[in-house]
């Protein structure tokens, strides 16, 4: 295990390290004394202090130390951003850029892509300018979707990679425990924190038996989705396994892994295997491939490992599935779709197919695909539906390119899009359907909630494999089930499709296509990131102020919050989506959705000092350039929904200094005091009730102290003052983020002490 074998071909210095992981593993091995599963094995390996660690799936929060982050460029805004302000010249861990979710869908490949290098091109330049300064791999627009770019180039078997993206779990091909996460985590990875993940319940998924027809990897994740519904997977990680799991290819396995996020898991696994190993071989990675052969054994779960909860799933026996609409967890076997659309009164015409994004665009969908688009053509038929292809990269689309597929595709009736996410995330100008109209569309995809593709809450998206796509594609219905039903040739005689054959890798090897990969310069102090003054999407962040030393007097409540306030309530997405990478813009939006509870009303808070009623944001940014700092009251759960780090970044921005509430979200909690807040809970919760909103607090700032309750003096308008005790959960290191104003302002110091 002593080799020094490089993660990719595309970075220096960047090894991987099963030799560290080995040793970790034995340390936790001692210490539990059990069989461990693959998911263990991979997390444990990758522990901050695997002596000390605490280890309870379900229970402790683990320290972990990925090998990789990953960002797409919506999310890579704010999280450079904030690593710019830490300070340091160059992130601590491989990171890299993919640009990717900003391209819309209108034409065609070619033209839709330099119309959005022209409409992005402020947040592009900026991307590229600061990856080039802080060390971290650019993938242009046009290179593709980030997470088959992952699976390509730096997946490998047993590493643990983060991404800012949901569907980051697509290594799950590979072997890799890939985990979705948002931007505040990036930043702490690339700032060389240690990352926490409370540890996963572990769901063991046997396949048996093998898939034949026209069943694909795809339903093998439908299926699930359909016994595990859309929370089912909540705190957990799927690890699949059994011969059927073998027998899937490597970018098979991606597409269960990467829709496993549609069942909320923390991500999928799979055991090190022939077809990962094949894989790595045709992606020109050999060595890795070998290397990870020694390491097999920890690659796949101890004999007698144990799982929090068990699902066998029969490949030999296993439908193909269509499931839909709005929600990926509606499951339905193609042998009983017709009846339900039917019952449903979904509507009967398919308007659109489209196959490709990051969930299936491998050569083996591809090539699939294609012969069954070739099977129609041959009987002189075309897609009666529109029909799209997205492929999921270059590489991808310049391999189907040489090898035929894509004119296939084109003969057939199709539009070729950019290697990019398009109608998938909504980048998608719709032009056949009015808003509002029902229809149905069959994609490839993995996510199917109301309006997503293209906006129209009527639209009914179903998500199933390519195979099915294309070939209800041809028939243009919902009705129709290709392993039964014949269609009419262009004759009249009526024929049966014959069952998809693909290639599981292409034959001739990959044709990577246009390169569209930025490597960091070596020389790059004088690079300088790119961000123009005048931008409205774009700001530099300047670091937050330290701590003045001193407790915080006489400070008003800019709003005591009543009921459900989550992050959405904090800091909206919508058409705030926009301003992701501008903090003061999008902090216009600052609890706007939150319920005061002195009215009863959403964004509409009282002015102490002036007495009138105004916008949250509004009054906050008054205080703010009064100089007068502030508090904000919620209710339980403050703060649940996502991790959204805007939702922290936002009150810290505009002067507010502590959010007092009766209990908070775990991971709002954390992020605000990532970002220097002090995120508090009464002792006692029933003292919410004693506050009013036209309330002023002191705060004894000076008191904060690991395991101990702060005082907090309240000021009522009419009446005597009283003291209230606050509780916290900071440990030593976060009191230091505190004093020194935010986790970047620490790193910054330590970076430099
Ligand atoms: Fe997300 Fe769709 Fe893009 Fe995949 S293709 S990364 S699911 S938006």
């Amino acid at each position: 295990l002593d080799r020094k074998v490089k993660q990719n071909l595309l970075e220096e210095g960047n090894f991987i390290n099963y030799k560290k992981m080995s040793e970790n593993l034995a340390v936790v091995r001692n210490r539990l004394n059990r069989p461990l599963t693959l998911t263990e094995k991979i997390l444990y390996s990758h522990l901050d202090n695997p002596h000390e660690q605490d280890i309870e799936r379900g229970v402790s929060y683990l320290r972990l130390r990925p090998d990789r982050v990953a960002c797409q460029d919506a999310t890579a805004q704010m999280a450079i951003l904030q690593f710019m302000s830490a300070g340091m010249p160059s992130v601590a861990n491989p990171t890299t850029v993919h640009c990717d979710h900003l391209i819309e869908a209108q034409i065609g490949g070619e033209k839709d892509l330099e119309r959005a290098v022209n409409i992005n091109k402020e947040v592009y330049d900026f991307l590229a300018s600061a990856c080039a300064k802080y060390n971290i791999g650019f993938w242009k627009p046009g290179s593709g979707i980030i997470h088959q770019i992952i699976l390509e180039n730096y997946a490998f078997p047993g590493g643990l990679l983060i991404g800012t993206d949901s569907h980051t779990p697509n290594a799950a091909g590979l072997g890799m425990a890939a985990i979705g996460v948002g931007g505040a985590d990036a930043v702490d990875v690339m700032a060389n924190l240690p990352w926490e993940l409370k540890a996963p319940k572990v769901i063991g998924v046997k396949l048996t038996g093998a898939l034949s027809g026209w069943t694909t990897p795809k339903d093998v994740i439908l299926k699930l989705a359909g016994i595990l519904t859309v929370k089912g997977g909540t705190g957990s990680i799927v690890e699949y396994y059994g011969e059927g799991a073998e027998a899937l290819s490597c970018t098979g396995k991606a597409t269960c892994g990467n829709m496993g996020a549609e069942i909320g898991a923390t991500t999928s696994v799979f055991p090190y295997d022939k077809a990962m190993f094949d894989y790595l071989v045709a992606t020109k990675r050999s060595e890795i491939a070998e290397f990870a052969k020694v390491y097999q054994k920890e690659l796949r779960a101890d004999e007698g490992a144990e799982y929090d909860q068990h699902i066998e799933i029969n490949l030999n026996e296993l439908e193909p599935h269509i499931n839909g609409p709005f929600t990926p967890d509606l499951a339905t076997p193609i042998s009983k779709f017709a009846q339900a659309a039917k019952e449903n009164n979904w509507p009967e015409e398919l308007k659109v197919g489209l196959i490709g994004s990051c969930t299936n665009s491998s050569y083996e969908d591809m090539t699939r695909a294609a012969s069954i688009a070739r099977d129609a053509l041959n009987h002189g038929l075309k897609a009666k539906s529109a029909f799209v292809v997205t492929p999921g990269s270059e590489q991808i689309r310049a391999t189907i390119a040489r090898d035929g597929q894509l004119q296939t595709f084109e003969e057939f009736g199709g539009t070729v899009l950019a290697n990019a996410c398009g109608p998938c995330i909504g980048q998608w100008d719709r032009r056949d359907t009015p808003k509002g109209t029902p229809n149905s569309i069959l994609s490839s995809y993995n996510r199917n909630f109301t309006g997503r593709n293209d906006g129209n809450p009527a639209t009914h998206s179903f998500v199933t494999s390519p195979d099915l796509v294309v070939a209800m594609s041809i028939a243009g219905s919902l009705s129709f089930n290709p392993l039964t039903d014949t269609l009419k040739d262009k004759d009249g005689k009526e024929f049966k499709l014959q069952a998809p054959t693909g290639a599981g890798l292409p034959e001739r090897g990959y044709d990577p296509g246009q390169n569209t990969y930025q490597a960091p310069p070596a020389d790059r102090a004088t690079v300088q990131v790119q961000v123009s003054p005048s931008s409205d999407r774009l700001q530099v962040l300047s670091p937050f102020n330290a701590w003045d030393g001193k407790d915080a007097t006489d400070m008003p409540i800019l709003i005591k919050a009543q009921g459900k306030t989550t992050t959405d309530h904090i800091s909206m997405a919508g058409p705030w989506l926009k301003y992701r990478g501008h903090l003061d813009n999008i902090s216009n939006n600052m609890l706007i959705g939150a319920i005061n509870a002195a009215n009863g009303e959403a964004n509409k808070v009282q002015n102490f000092t002036t007495g009138e009623w105004g916008a949250v944001p509004a009054v906050a940014r008054d205080y703010k350039a009064k100089g007068i700092r502030w508090v904000v009251v919620g209710d339980w759960n403050y703060g649940e929904g996502s991790s959204r780090e805007h939702a922290a970044l936002e009150p810290r921005h505009l002067g507010g200094l502590a959010i007092i509430t009766r209990s908070f979200a775990r991971i709002h909690e954390t992020n605000l005091k990532k970002q220097g807040m002090l995120p508090l809970t009464f002792s006692d919760p029933a003292d919410y009730d004693k506050l009013n909103p036209d309330d002023k607090v002191d705060i004894l700032c000076t008191e904060l102290a690991v395991g101990k309750p702060i005082t907090m003096k309240v000021h009522p308008k009419n009446g005597k003052d009283f003291e209230i005790k606050l509780s916290h959960t900071f440990n030593e290191a976060q009191i230091e983020w505190f004093k020194n104003g935010s986790a970047l302002n620490t790193m910054a110091k330590n970076a430099k002490n």
